[in-house]
């Protein structure tokens, strides 16, 4: 009898593991396929918490993380530990998801190894290695490595293509992220959460801020803008869960502590996430990952960024990029505040993400090409 095929699917932050848990789970249904879990821990707390909600206990924990480090060390330390991990594990495929720094290391250390890369959400361009910085080099150094490319959309194989990529290697799935709201909104319903009596109470923002290009001045700006919004419509209110890292979490205290309509907090639960974002009348938000939920679930995305590489989002018209200054943000907010015709043309139309069933395509893939 012929010997399963092994795939080590290594993942770090929270936001690889909403994405790729549905895929995790899929693949070990599969009768051909054994699957094993890397948990680098780059985001240790966030990430455990999105592993329980899916029932997924990794293989193996590298807890890769220390006080004060930075790229530079995480970089160093992901490349060494998946160094001995890849030699005891010995896998057919090594498999990653989106641009991060566990996704770079783990696609490089494979590559050292002469072991295919699978790269899930494939594809993704700005073409600006500022922004997102560092994302921006790790999806496109990933791309250039990888031996195969399940790409979320059309636009995104495009991309692929035109840099070269052999045709037969890419493959447009759809995103996993729709398979994973089918499985969280779904559930959340049971979970209690005083938030949840602040976020009817008035027309909710979800707020989510914390890229490395916006904090600074990038980060004041949009503040200020949010407090103008406060002042001028009282119906409004903020809700947002403040990122661990202190250039985010002071910043955001200093503009938005005691104000009796916004609530700063730890970082949500997804399953609390996910309902809230299901709830509010709008995300102002530099996530990637928020972006593409908030537009499967007909909310209208706000991106305070200067460019996105969910451009499909943006053709489709459940996302607008609004930039990073007092004016623009302010102006965005408030036009979609004003005007019901604009809310209607961006909840309207159907996701350019897909309709779900993207762990089920990708698993039948792998079945044949590992
Ligand atoms: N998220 C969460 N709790 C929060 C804020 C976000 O669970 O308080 C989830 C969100 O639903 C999405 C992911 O975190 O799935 C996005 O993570 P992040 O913004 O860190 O990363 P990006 O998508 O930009 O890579």
């Amino acid at each position: 009898m012929e010997r399963k095929k092994k795939i080590l699917a290594v993942v770090g932050t929270r936001a690889d593991a909403v994405k790729m848990c549905p895929l995790i789970n899929e693949l070990r249904g599969r009768e051909e396929l054994s699957v094993s879990v890397c948990s680098t821990g780059q985001h240790r707390e966030l990430l455990n918490s999105v592993l329980d909600i899916f029932g997924v206990i990794p293989d193996y924990s590298l807890d890769i993380m220390a006080e004060g480090q930075d790229l530079f060390d995480i970089t160093v330390r992901l490349l060494s530990a998946l160094r001995g991990l890849l030699e005891d594990e010995a896998p057919d495929a090594v498999m990653v998801h989106g641009d991060t720094a566990t996704a770079f290391s783990a696609a490089l250390a494979a590559f050292y190894k002469r072991i295919p890369v699978c790269h899930v959400e494939a594809g993704l361009r700005t073409y600006d290695l500022s922004s997102p910085f560092p994302e921006e080099f790790y999806r496109q150094a990933i791309g250039l490595l990888a031996s195969y490319h399940f790409a979320p959309t059309e636009a995104a194989r495009g991309n692929l293509l035109s840099e070269g990529v052999a045709e037969e290697c890419v493959f447009v799935t759809g995103n996993t992220v729709v398979d994973a709201l089918a499985e969280t909104v779904g559930r959340s319903g049971s979970i209690g959460n005083s938030l949840f009596d602040f976020a009817s109470e008035g027309r909710l923002i979800l707020l989510t801020a914390h890229r490395r290009e916006n904090q600074g001045d990038a980060m004041r700006n949009i503040f200020s803008a949010v407090l103008r919004i406060l002042e001028e419509y009282e119906d409004v209110r903020v809700i947002y869960p403040v990122h661990p890292s202190p250039a985010v979490r002071l910043v955001a205290e200093e503009f938005f502590s005691g104000h009796p309509r916004v609530r700063l907090c730890e970082p949500l639960g997804t399953l609390e996430f996910h309902r809230l974002l299901s709830l509010c009348y709008l995300t102002l938000t530099d996530s990637g990952g928020v972006q593409e939920e908030a537009v499967s679930l007909c909310r209208p995305a706000l991106v305070i960024r200067n460019t996105t590489e969910r451009t499909e989002g943006v053709l489709s018209g459940g996302i607008r990029l609004v930039g990073v200054g007092e004016g623009s943000v302010y102006r965005g907010i408030r036009a979609l505040l004003d005007s019901p015709s604009l809310y209607y043309a961006m909840t309207r139309g159907a996701s350019p993400f897909g309709s779900g069933g993207a762990s089920e395509k990708i698993a039948d893939i792998m079945e044949k090409i590992i």
